[in-house]
């Protein structure tokens, strides 16, 4: 009662792979869905027909279908009988077909095009003339100043790249002719093939799927449609971009197909280091060396910004590595509204090249400094005692 792969194929359990090739190719063709339209019994046949196939084609699968049987089988979706034995799921029908009876493939059209072209989509978007397709996007690194990112900047790159052609509107065909339609395929783009009682459709090869061929071709193109041409482009960069920030021009891209418009043109920014500044989102970091003096007893500095310089009071008793901040002074955002933070940190700087005069006061200075008043000295050397 229950059906299995050999009997599906009308075969025995003796049958030799030829046999199996032969009943496949009897049965496909009989039930094959371009012979039956919209029969559902035939196309649950030409599947059913397609998977016994699929494992009885196949010496590995085939032995271990016959020691597992039918159950084992399709109880586990195909996929069980000691795994990997391929599976329904992953079975197409047409696929199969196609590798049987060796049409479609790579080159161009199959079989299942002719079944399921008329009007649907075929697979792999083949069949018919092939319409306007947009150009292809250019991407162009730039590098820019940090100043540029910070105030922005209108800046001019010279692009060579593919342009539809002057001389022919992109047509390719010298002015005043006009390319004709192609004898071959009658402009369709696509020609038929006679295989068995299936009509295999396959690309053009006269017009390469154009469904136009051009006799008299464009002197300044040959035919092409496109020149390649030098041209400078202004980009403008922005009030405050960042390393990484893409723009997008629009048209400056690639001449498009057959009246497709043209791709766009991606500038990708790289933003130079900048000397004093480090920037990390719309906040600005920069090391400030402070003298020891200003550092001990408190003052005013003078910082840079970006939008320059300003005065920042440094606390007394300011130490090395301390943050100060400058709120508003960062980047403008790039999205036009707001600005980060500056954020100074402090390097206290100790003099150096001290004369005899200068380095007695230091030594007085120091004897009248008891050791209270360095609590992160006396912390720090009473945790390194268990290391000496
Ligand atoms: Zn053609
Ligand atoms: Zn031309």
């Amino acid at each position: 009662m229950a059906k299995d792969f050999y009997s599906i194929l009308g075969l025995d359990r003796s049958a030799s792979s030829e046999d199996v090739k032969k009943a496949y190719r009897k049965l496909a063709l009989k039930y094959h869905p371009d012979k039956n339209p919209n029969d559902k019994e035939a196309e649950e046949k030409f599947k059913e027909i397609s998977t016994a196939y699929e494992v009885l084609s196949d010496p590995e699968k085939r032995r271990r279908y016959d020691q597992y049987g039918h159950e084992a089988y399709t109880r586990s979706g195909g996929r069980g009988a000691g795994g990997g034995a391929g599976g329904f799921g992953g079975v197409d029908p047409f696929d199969i077909f196609n590798e049987v009876f060796g049409g479609g493939g790579g080159a161009g059209g199959s079989i299942f095009d002719s079944f399921f072209g008329g009007g649907q989509t075929s697979r792999g978007g083949r069949g018919g003339r092939r319409g306007p397709a947009a150009g292809r996007d250019i991407v162009y690194e730039m590098e820019i100043d940090f100043e540029d990112a910070v105030f922005g900047a209108d800046k001019k790159i010279e692009l060579t790249r593919p342009v539809s052609c002057d001389n022919c509107g992109g047509s390719g065909a010298k002015p005043g002719t006009s390319p004709s339609t192609c004898g071959q395929c009658g402009g369709s783009g696509t020609i038929s093939m006679n295989q068995g009682f299936f009509s295999v459709r396959q690309h053009c090869p006269y017009c390469q799927g154009q469904g136009q061929t051009i006799s008299d071709p464009c002197p300044t193109c040959q035919g092409v449609g496109k020149v390649r041409r030098r041209k400078t482009i202004q980009v403008h960069i922005p009030v405050g971009v960042d390393n990484g920030s893409r723009l997008r021009v629009g048209g400056e891209g690639e001449a498009g197909e057959r009246g497709g418009p043209p791709g766009d043109l991606y500038v990708i920014l790289h933003v130079k280091p900048h000397d004093l500044f480090r920037r990390e989102g719309n906040d600005i970091y920069c090391d400030v060396p402070v003298p020891f003096h200003i550092a001990a007893l408190g003052g005013t500095i003078t910082v840079p910004t970006i939008s320059g310089s300003g005065k920042l009071k440094i606390p007394a008793g300011t130490q090395s590595g301390a943050v100060l901040r400058l709120r508003g002074k960062g980047m403008p955002s790039v999205r036009g509204h707001g600005r980060g933070d500056q954020h100074v940190k402090v390097q206290v700087e100790v003099p150096t090249k001290l004369s005899h005069k200068q380095k007695q006061k230091v030594q007085e200075l120091s004897d009248m400094i008891e050791e209270a008043n360095y609590p992160r000295h006396k912390d720090f050397q009473k945790k390194a005692e268990k290391f000496k």
